[in-house]
């Protein structure tokens, strides 16, 4: 069986949920269809909660706009036998939205758990529409079946859990049932609370599906060819790339390739299930496949990424003998804490040691590593960390990328040719992966400069 994911870019309009019924209606046999809220959506449900518990009466047209614009696609697709049950259950959800909204109007604030509850509503109505909309289309309800627990305050998958009800759920499917799933979203195992999966999940929920079902694919469908050698918004000629690893797709990701989730490669590699990322307005298009080993004919450099907000981190020493036990205690306390961390290095500086981090754990990094080397900065052999915020990683992804010293070289080179500065360069764990760290409003020309380069 095929899991087939279809993102906000494939479920916006009348136009693009055509193609998606085409698409779907062609398959034999039963499929997992896996589905965003309305493209746009979740931003803008993000939005109208910020406005009303702003206390911005503007929030009751948006919410009325973006009820409109369920209906208007209800009313022009769904067939007859069906609209009265969808308006039905969408408009139910719409009144449940709009008390939450009232409610936030009223506290004048905006708790975690509301929005995560508010940004639930794009795929729960988006998936009744599809299911309508589908020839065999039925409705499954992902609050039941994917779990996630608190992890350092964050909402986890729950892999076993969710592993477990997924195959329940889907063990006995219809003759030709399309399984329509709303994805992004999840309920805490313990409390029942409505969570998600963090933006872009809907890709993560297609990977839990496919992994618990051992499905022959996983397809992303999505509006572009393929995976590109770079972000085709940025890079006007960034080409198609037809073939990819799992590590390599997982990097790119990792660093910025919005086209797939990063979770998402992690539960399908596992077990060795081919990713596809299809066009829905180009389904001829051969798209990217994703698997576990080269090609032959792969060429060496895969793509050119970058990840913005990040923060660069320093640590100045004054007796070089610290450097190592600095290095194992930073590493140490962020990842105790669930921070992601990254060493990057700058050969002007011998006596500093530079990470970087997400901008947003920036603040507290800053905050545990003052206090870590509180002992050192009050003897004056390290100075307090300091660091540099807006910044971007661009990332060069290929294979033995340690051992491409010309490469390193000649971008440096154009780089500095071109007055973008590099302060730092770095190799996060694998072999797969050169970064070269910037101030963030050099990052187009970066990206664009080094594209030129590569291809
Ligand atoms: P969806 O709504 O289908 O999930 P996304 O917006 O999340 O779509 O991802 C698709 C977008 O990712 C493309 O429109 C493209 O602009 C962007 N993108 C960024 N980097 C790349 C890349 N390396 N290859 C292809 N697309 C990329
Ligand atoms: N609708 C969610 C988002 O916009 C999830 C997704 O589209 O994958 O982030
Ligand atoms: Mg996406």
């Amino acid at each position: 069986m095929k899991v087939l994911k279809f993102g906000g870019t494939s479920v916006g309009s009348v136009e693009s949920l055509t193609q998606v019924k085409k698409i779907v209606e062609t398959i034999p046999g039963n499929a997992v269809i896996v589905v965003s809220a309305l493209g746009g959506l979740t931003d803008k449900l993000i939005a109208t909660a910020k406005l009303a518990a702003a206390g911005n009466a503007v929030w009751k047209p948006e919410f009325e706009s973006m009820k409109q614009r369920h209906l208007h696609i209800i009313n022009t697709m769904v067939p007859l036998t069906l609209r009265d049950n969808v308006i039905s259950e969408v408009c139910t959800l719409f009144s449940q939205l709009q008390r939450i909204y009232e409610g936030l109007y009223l506290i004048k604030a905006l708790p975690e758990k509301i929005l995560d509850e508010t940004v639930s509503f794009g795929e729960r109505c988006s998936s009744w529409i599809v299911a309508a909309i589908i020839k065999n289309g039925i409705r499954h309800d992902s609050l039941k079946f994917i779990k996630t627990e608190k992890w350092y305050g964050k909402n986890v998958v729950e892999g076993k859990i969710t592993s477990h009800l997924i195959a329940q759920e889907f063990n006995n499917l219809q003759e030709n049932e399309k399984a329509i799933v709303p994805g992004f979203i999840s309920s805490d195992y313990k409390t029942g609370e409505i969570t998600n999966l963090g933006r872009g999940g809907s890709d993560f929920t297609g990977a839990l599906i496919a992994a618990a079902l051992g499905a022959e694919t996983l397809e992303i469908w999505t509006d572009v060819d393929g995976f590109m050698t770079s972000d085709p918004r940025i890079v006007k000629n960034a080409r198609i790339t037809p073939h990819l690893t799992f590590s390599e797709s997982m990097e790119l990701c990792s660093f910025g390739a919005k086209v797939i989730y990063p979770p998402t490669i992690f539960p399908v590699f596992h077990k060795n299930i081919p990713i596809k990322i299809l066009n829905t307005f180009n389904p001829e298009a051969p798209g990217t496949l994703i698997t576990d080993v080269s090609f032959p004919d792969d060429p060496p450099i895969k793509g050119v990424t970058a990840l913005n907000d990040l923060s660069l981190i320093k640590i100045r020493f004054l007796d070089p003998l610290l450097k190592e036990s600095i290095l194992i205690r930073t590493f140490k306390i962020l990842s105790e804490n669930a921070y992601k961390i990254i060493p990057v290095s700058n050969s002007d500086s011998d006596d500093e040691l530079h990470f970087v981090v997400n901008a947003s754990d920036s603040a507290l990094s800053l905050k545990m590593l003052n206090t870590e080397f509180a002992p050192e900065i009050g003897q004056g052999l390290t100075e307090n960390p300091v660091a540099e915020s807006n910044v971007s990683a661009l990332a060069l992804v290929g294979n033995e990328m340690k051992e491409r010293y010309n490469l390193l070289s000649r971008v440096l080179y154009s780089l500095q040719r071109k007055g973008i500065t590099v302060k730092a360069v770095g190799s996060p764990t694998s072999n797969t992966t050169l970064l070269f760290i910037l101030d963030e409003r050099q990052v187009k020309d970066a990206l664009n400069l080094t594209h030129s380069l590569l291809y």
